[in-house]
């Protein structure tokens, strides 16, 4: 990710309090978009929705590690999918009642970026399906 983003750090689990103005200037528009507005990517136009690479899925916006690729799962919804996050407290979760929909909202917990949502439709062990945005998430393959 950016070089000029200060906050970005894979090893400081310090809570962040940055404001959305700050963030504006350091994000490019289209993760800020997601990021601190909720926005959401289209289906299938993500750059990880179709992959199955082993390594770690870093929050893009502050280097939080949230998912490992084993927990990774091939979905059809077109958004990068996961059953588990690395640490419970990886994430946070909130209420959505957004567009009349019943929604848990998933955001970063080191950062508190928005990040998707929450099912209970994904596999075993934990039947949940974490369903995120692609650019909200920072891909970094394991050494060979
Ligand atoms: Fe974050």
């Amino acid at each position: 990710m950016s070089t000029t983003n200060p906050y970005y750090s894979r090893t400081d689990t310090t809570k962040l309090h940055v404001s959305d103005n700050e963030w504006k200037k350091i994000l490019p528009a289209s993760v800020y978009h997601i990021a601190r507005e909720k926005g959401t990517e289209y289906a299938f136009s993500g750059k990880y929705w179709k992959t199955d690479v082993k390594g770690m899925y870093y929050c893009a916006v502050c280097g939080n590690p949230l998912f490992r690729s084993t927990a990774k799962f091939a979905s059809s919804c077109g958004w990068p999918s996961f059953f588990e996050t690395i640490r419970p407290n990886s994430v946070i979760y909130l209420q959505d009642d957004s567009y009349g929909m019943d929604r848990v909202e998933v955001q970063c917990g080191r950062c508190e970026s928005h990040l998707g949502h929450i099912f209970d439709d994904g596999p075993p062990p934990t039947h949940k399906r974490f369903c995120m945005n692609s650019a909200v998430l920072d891909f970094e393959p394991d050494q060979k």
